[in-house]
């Protein structure tokens, strides 16, 4: 079953949060910052030790002072113009996420809508791409939840998804 939410990710009670993370995973701005916030120092120390990740490809790490049990990284493509890849790479960004969660027995997940902040993707192109991902996916999944931050997002899945 797939869910749409609005609201701050860090705030859901789910087994495994999925983190917009740079490739460097050492926290950055957005989703990425109020991740680590949330999380606290912890989350840094376990990034560190990973030690980075590609884009498209995703690393696992406990959620910490978060009610998740798990924060799923992901490096998401930047958008440059459409034609480099991004399409492959952002859905190589969700499937990856969800095999790492069933590799981890994860039941409830959710997702900010990864690239389309500061990463610039058009956001109806992403969530296309994140719909079709999870719609494949749902049936291993009590919950799955695209978590929006804005009320144009939010819009945007529920037109996907209806
Ligand atoms: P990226 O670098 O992958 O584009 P951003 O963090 O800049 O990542 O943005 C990704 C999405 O996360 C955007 O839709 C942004 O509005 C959203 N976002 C920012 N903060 C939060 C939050 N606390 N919870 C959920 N989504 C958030």
């Amino acid at each position: 079953m797939i869910e749409v939410i609005r609201g701050d990710i860090t705030a859901l009670t789910v087994d495994a949060v999925v983190n917009a993370a740079n490739s460097s995973l050492l926290g950055g701005g957005g989703v990425d910052g109020a991740i680590h916030r949330a999380a606290g120092p912890r989350l840094l120390q376990a990034c560190q030790a990973i030690g980075g990740c590609p884009t498209g490809e995703s690393r696992i790490t406990p959620g910490f002072d978060l009610d998740a049990q798990w924060v799923i990284h992901v490096v998401g493509p930047v958008w440059r113009g459409g034609s480099h890849g991004e399409p492959d790479m952002l859905k190589s960004c969700y499937s990856n996420s969800l095999d790492l969660a069933r590799q981890h027995k994860v039941r409830t997940i959710a997702f900010p809508c990864i690239s389309t902040g500061v990463y610039g993707y058009p956001q109806r192109e992403a969530a296309k791409i994140a719909v079709a991902v999870m719609q494949h996916a749902a049936k291993d999944f009590e919950r799955v939840i695209c978590c929006c931050f804005s009320a144009e997002d939010e819009s945007i899945y529920k037109q996907l998804l209806a």
